[in-house]
């Protein structure tokens, strides 16, 4: 057993013996508060009786003679001994036929219940327990047992049957409170056993998963608090598991970006060295590019890991999109007229400040304006358009950058955000892309709040717009 089932298995035992315990005491002590009440009742009744049927004996004849017969007719069988004595004192009669001709003194009878006819005593009666001897003292009404009780106090005498009763219902009582205690005890372990089976197999999970078996999960079998937890337990493993993945995918990912550049690099070296290539502008030209190619794949790598882990510090400052966005197209239009492609601009007027990093923003701008100069063909267009724009109810700038290239497959489109993802039948390669400019423009985007997606038809061209926050105020 676990530490945990000691823990849980005593504060049950505890509380099992306390309330049970507790309880079983309440009950006892009431039972024979109401038994002593019970009985008090009746035999207050039953000397009344005496009472009264004496004064009636003594009022008819007068005097006390044969009234013996009347006293054990009368005890019948309430138990105990009924003693009368006439007004002065002496014994008339006893059902136990010892004390007659003696006088009451003589036993220490004190405070008997008086038999008054027409206002006058006629007699004292004495009800007491069956084994008084004569030197008994202090004996008088109601008493049993060596119990003094004079005066006119409730009368408490309990036979031995009652008493037995009494005694019966008592040890019954205890029974089954021992019983409901046993009871309670084995529900409660049964109980105790459903909340440790489940934190036992979430533990064992738990070392799967820190040894390296990042498959492991457990059943989520309740809705209650554990399950809850198990079900967060799976969440948590699923995520390392992803994770796990997409690190091995990643660095293979990195492994394979870095070969192609670097087996240029080397081949033309090499081919130099050997003399089968002269060193001269257009070879050297060559490591050049690849070189530049290596130096913004690690650039690229470097913003996207930084991004991911949310550690990509934003220089935030207060920015007009339009002006980034002009910026940018002068930029582009260098290039597009060497491609001979027409770049419109098209600004609305409207709220354009917003709240970012200007580098960050040029840079998402200019990574999309350059896949779209790649990707359109001599005497195509692109049009870089702005204008305001509601985002599930919120007001912030969209910025489009839609060009007449080849556009991207369905199949592909889902995916064009992903890290180092490209469409197959893509050019981006032979021009250098690393497949991880829509991943850092996605992830930048996100980082002020925003959204990026893409529309595109195949054959017609393609559509990539971002949405920011505008400033409020
Ligand atoms: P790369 O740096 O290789 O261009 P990106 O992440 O920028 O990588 O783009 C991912 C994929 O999306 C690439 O394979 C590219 O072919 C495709 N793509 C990006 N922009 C366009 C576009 N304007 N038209 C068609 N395909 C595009």
């Amino acid at each position: 057993m676990s530490r945990l089932s000691y823990k849980i298995f005593g504060a049950l035992l505890l509380t099992v013996l306390l309330s049970v315990g507790l309880t079983s005491f309440a009950a006892n002590q009431l039972t024979a508060s109401q038994f002593r009440q019970y009985i008090i009742r009746g035999n207050n009744e039953f000397i009344t009786s005496v009472e009264s049927t004496l004064g009636t004996y003594y009022a008819q004849y007068q005097s006390w003679n044969n009234v013996d017969k009347i006293l054990v007719q009368l005890l019948g069988s309430n138990g105990g001994r009924l003693v009368l004595s006439n007004a002065g004192g002496l014994i008339l009669a006893d059902t136990e036929n010892k004390w007659v001709g003696h006088l009451t003194d003589e036993y220490n009878l004190s405070d008997g219940n008086t038999v008054s006819v027409s206002g006058t005593a006629a007699g004292y009666f004495y009800w007491l327990g069956s084994d008084i001897s004569a030197s008994g003292s202090g004996y008088g009404k109601g008493m049993h047992n060596g119990q003094n009780s004079t005066g006119n106090s409730d009368v408490t005498i309990i036979t031995e049957p009652q008493q037995q009763l009494l005694d019966e219902m008592n040890r019954s009582i205890w029974i089954s409170g021992a019983l409901a205690g046993l009871a309670a005890l084995g529900l409660g372990l049964l109980l105790a056993n459903q909340i440790i089976r489940p934190i036992n197999i979430l533990n064992r999970s738990a070392r799967q998963i820190a040894s390296g078996k990042l498959s492991q999960r457990v059943k989520v079998n309740s809705r209650d608090e554990l399950g809850e937890l198990a079900e967060s337990f799976n969440h948590m493993a699923k995520n390392l598991e992803n994770n796990e993945q997409s690190r091995q995918r990643l660095l293979a990912d990195i492994a394979h970006e870095l070969r192609t550049p670097l087996t240029v690099i080397e081949g033309t070296v090499d081919g130099m060295l050997d003399g089968v290539f002269a060193a001269d502008t257009h070879h050297l030209t060559t490591i050049k590019e690849e070189s530049a190619t290596l130096t913004r794949l690690i650039k690229d790598l470097r913003d996207i890991s930084l991004a991911e882990s949310g550690k990509l510090k934003l220089e935030m400052a207060q920015v007009d999109i339009a002006d980034i966005v002009q910026r940018q197209a002068r930029q582009a239009s260098i290039l597009a007229k060497d491609k001979s492609i027409s770049l419109i601009t098209d600004i609305s007027s409207g709220s354009s400040a917003i709240t970012g990093d200007a580098i960050r923003l040029n840079q998402i701008t200019s990574n999309l304006l350059s896949n779209a100069l790649r990707h359109t063909p001599t005497g195509g267009q692109i049009t870089l358009s702005l204008k305001n724009m509601l985002y599930q109810g919120k007001p912030g700038v969209m910025v489009s950058v839609a060009d007449t290239g080849e556009g991207i497959p369905p199949a592909d489109l889902p995916h064009i955000f992903d890290r180092f993802y490209r469409v197959t039948t893509s050019r981006a390669r032979s021009e250098g892309g690393s497949g991880l400019g829509l991943a850092i423009v996605k992830e930048m985007t996100e980082a002020h709040g925003g959204y990026v997606w893409a529309e595109s038809t195949l054959g017609k061209g393609s559509t990539f717009n971002y949405w920011l926050p505008v400033s409020r105020g």
